[in-house]
């Protein structure tokens, strides 16, 4: 630990603690603000376009969990930075293809962006395969119903993308574990009225699972409005690491 926080810039490590102290304090008063125990919210530092070193660095400074999108991106990272005795909780939150599963159930420890059966079956198959205990998943869910962006659509029956069967497919599945709801906040829409829809549905979902306690919702523009609503989960980019050259 010593040895690899020591490869870290320290004008870099700098940076990063100030940016982490500033979204931690953030996080602290939306959870007074709310009423909410500051424990209930995990903080996830997505750490996509930025290199193992700063994944180490924020280790180093006290994160336990970081959000990868791209498993081309996030596969070697993971390894470079386990290879430095670094081990945090890996959460894949991005467009994930069935061609990709077997990659990933190697060193995710939870899938936030599970929308599909199809991608649920294939993940559950790779699971059982690769893992000596299940993965636990996030259902993304669609807030504005429209399946293009990604998500479960949420009252549809549709048998590969509407929401019941694919709750009922993951829980069904043995290399699966069901842990609840994700979803980013559709453009254009005030992230209080998306996140208070997600709020209603992960309460819908705990009424039949009760397992399926977490909601994965808020960034860095909207965590404190996703900490209001009862978000278990924020997954924070640029608010801690900077802004990202590109798209991602
Ligand atoms: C990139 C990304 C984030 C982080 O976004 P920021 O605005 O940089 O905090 C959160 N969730 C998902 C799904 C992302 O792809």
């Amino acid at each position: 630990m010593t040895d690899s926080f020591a490869l870290v810039r320290p004008d870099r490590r700098a940076e990063l603690a100030a940016g982490l102290a500033r979204v931690r304090s953030r996080i602290a008063d939306a959870c007074a603000a709310a009423g909410r125990d500051r424990t209930e919210v995990t903080m996830i530092a997505v750490t996509k376009t930025y290199p193992a070193s700063d994944v180490v660095a924020l280790a180093g400074l006290g994160v336990t969990d970081v959000g990868e999108n791209r498993d081309q991106e996030a596969a070697p990272k993971a390894r470079e930075v386990a290879a430095v005795g670094v081990t945090p909780r890996w959460h894949f939150i991005g467009r994930l293809q069935r061609n990709k599963v077997r990659s990933v159930v190697r060193y995710a420890d939870m899938v936030q962006s599970v929308d599909r059966v199809r991608l649920a079956s294939a993940l559950d198959a790779a699971a059982v395969a690769a893992r000596d205990r299940p993965l636990d998943v996030l259902l993304q869910v669609s807030i504005d119903a429209d399946p293009a962006r990604g998500g479960a659509v949420p009252g549809s029956s549709d048998p590969d993308v509407g929401l019941g069967p694919l709750v009922d497919a993951v829980a069904a599945a043995p290399g699966l574990r069901l842990a609840g709801l994700m979803a980013v906040a559709p453009l254009g829409w005030e992230p209080a009225r998306a996140f208070d829809r997600l709020a209603a549905l992960a309460a819908a979902l705990r009424a039949d699972h009760p397992q399926a306690a977490s909601v994965s919702a808020g960034m860095s523009g909207d965590l404190e409005t996703a900490i209001e609503h009862g978000a278990t989960h924020v997954r924070v980019g640029s608010a801690l690491l900077g802004m990202r050259p590109t798209l991602g």
